[in-house]
């Protein structure tokens, strides 16, 4: 059964561990990585989220281990749930071998941690932080480390743990075994690989194969006020399973699912905010469906291995398409299939090319559902509701009540009538309206022509901040800004463009002296539709 990992020469308990975990073969970086590794070359592994990274380094490591006192292994990770989750497989993996896994993170009481590191420990899965902490408390002791490995090396990069990186590695022997996983390979990774590695095999496998394949990958055009309501008719029609909510800040996470909740969603949020607890408590909620919609910033679904995403959202678009990559690598795990939906602003549609051109994908352009495909999906469900609690007999307490009522009304009257009382939501008018809500006065979009352009060096956040500041308006108001070499245009809401054009008329953008003035009608069919959308 566990042909290709026996090809590998591993233990009978490794193999019988594996096997207990569902483990049949390996994945693509497992099978490429594992051999090197064993062979205990350092290595530098690229591939997507979800691809099983962690076993790829983890069963090399239990491969040469034994129970001892002092740490042989350490492994860096960025967040605490990614310690966690990474010691919890490992200990899976060795659970034949007697070895012991800790994670060490901040966040969890330091004296814990140093009883548990006390009682003698194999494998140490840890943050940056918190490690140093344990290094200058001299409770870690790294003199033994034979093996390191920085998992999502690029994610403990962005989150400025490099300091913390090379401190840590300079604690460790120069003879150890370097790996490093990240699921992209900016210029600072390959820095730190030339200087604390020996030459490094680079093992990949490409990310677009994977996004591709099972991923089906679809944009909404949204203005930022109807997201909320764009996302809701997507949960009404397409009933995810599991939905995956991405936003960029905190805050909005938190707008976001306070919002879902209060108009009944099972929702729910982690960032980096929240205590340990309570992440803890969401990842179990969700993981067993209590909440069907997790909302979340990108480092605190980083890494985390939730099975089952059908569904996920980039709420607000991704800042750079490693971002989008990882995103929607939480879906279409293990071979299943998932749909990734982006919202795109007007604005950002420059964003979501770079994103499918970085990505070496495509991201197809959807439609909303109407508010009747949203009423339709609502009685669907309803009658499955139905159907399934007379299957249940859960119904029958109720049935003398309709046989009294039917003496008067007939069967068919008290049904919908019941079902008036219990759903208040087949009402169409009940269901937001998107894009046309105050259309008459602030939707409406005029575009202005301005004499700078791309020759005078002006780039678009330029134009968006001296709009913004000369008019007094927020950015998020202004529309499209198409750039030219001498000249640009800027959409702007009608009732405000009055005051654009005054502000902004013989004033100075990069030292070039600026006219503004509406732009002639064109008859792009996009452009008129959208703009009165
Ligand atoms: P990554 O680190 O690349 O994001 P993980 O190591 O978290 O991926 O693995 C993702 C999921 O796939 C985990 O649930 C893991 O247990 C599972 N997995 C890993 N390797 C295999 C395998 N060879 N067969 C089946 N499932 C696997
Ligand atoms: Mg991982």
């Amino acid at each position: 059964m566990y042909k290709r990992f026996y090809n590998f020469n591993l233990s009978d308990e490794t193999l019988q561990a594996l096997s207990e975990m569902g483990f049949e073969s390996p994945t693509p970086i497992q099978e490429i990585a594992i051999p090197k590794a064993m062979e205990g070359l350092d290595i530098i592994g690229q591939a997507q989220t979800g691809t099983g990274k962690t076993a790829a380094f983890g069963i090399p490591i239990i491969e040469k281990g034994k129970r001892g006192r002092r740490p042989y292994a350490l492994i860096l990770a960025p967040t605490r749930e990614l310690a966690v989750q990474v010691a919890q497989e490992l200990n899976r993996m060795a659970r034949n071998k007697g070895l012991m896994t800790v994670p060490i993170y901040g966040g969890q009481s330091i004296d814990r941690q140093i009883r548990a590191l006390k009682k003698g420990v194999d494998i140490v899965v840890g943050t940056p932080g918190r490690i140093i902490d344990h290094i200058k408390r001299k409770t870690l002791v790294l003199k033994d480390v034979r093996i390191v490995v920085l998992d999502e090396a690029d994610e403990m990069l962005n989150m400025g743990f490099i300091d913390d990186i090379e401190q840590i590695l300079k604690q460790t022997p120069n003879d150890r075994q370097t790996m490093l996983f990240s699921a992209t390979m900016p210029q600072e990774i390959l820095r730190i690989a030339k200087r604390y590695m020996k030459n490094p095999e680079k093992v990949a496998v490409d990310a677009k194969d994977i996004v591709v394949s099972k991923i089906k990958q679809v944009f909404y055009e949204v203005r930022e006020e109807d997201k909320i309501h764009a996302l809701t008719r997507l949960l009404d029609v397409e009933d995810p399973s599991l939905a995956l909510v991405f936003c960029h800040t905190k805050r909005e996470v938190d707008a976001v699912a306070s919002k879902l909740q209060q108009m009944g969603y099972y929702a729910g949020a982690i960032h980096g905010d929240y205590t340990q607890a309570h992440r803890d408590e969401m990842m179990e909620k969700f993981k067993k469906g209590d909440i069907e919609i997790l909302v979340a910033t990108d480092v605190a679904a980083r890494g985390l291995d939730i099975p089952d995403v059908s569904h996920v959202v980039n709420y607000s678009i991704p800042q750079n398409p490693d971002s989008y990559v990882h995103r929607v690598g939480r879906t279409g795990r293990a071979g299943k299939s998932g749909i990734a939906i982006t919202f795109v602003t007007p604005r950002e549609f420059r964003q979501l090319k770079l994103i499918e051109r970085s990505a070496k994908t495509r991201i197809k352009k959807a439609k909303l559902p109407t508010k009747d495909e949203v009423l339709e999906a609502r009685r669907q469900d309803l009658m499955e509701e139905l159907r399934y609690q007379i299957e249940e007999g859960a119904h029958e307490s109720y049935l003398s009540m309709v046989d009294a009522l039917s003496e008067e009304h007939s069967l068919r009257d008290i049904a919908a009538a019941a079902l008036s009382l219990v759903s208040a939501d087949m009402d169409i008018d009940e269901i937001e309206e998107i894009g046309a809500k105050d259309a008459a006065v602030s939707d409406h979009y005029v575009r202005l022509f301005m004499t700078v352009g791309r020759k005078d060096g002006v780039k678009v956040p330029d134009i968006v901040k001296s709009i913004a500041n000369a008019a007094d308006i927020p950015g998020r108001k202004i529309g499209r800004i198409s750039l030219h070499d001498s000249f640009s245009f800027v959409e702007v809401p009608q009732n405000l463009a009055e005051k654009v054009i005054t502000a902004i008329n013989d004033s100075f953008l990069n030292g070039r002296k600026v006219k503004v003035q509406p732009a002639k009608p064109r008859r792009d069919k996009a452009y008129s539709q959208r703009a009165s959308a």
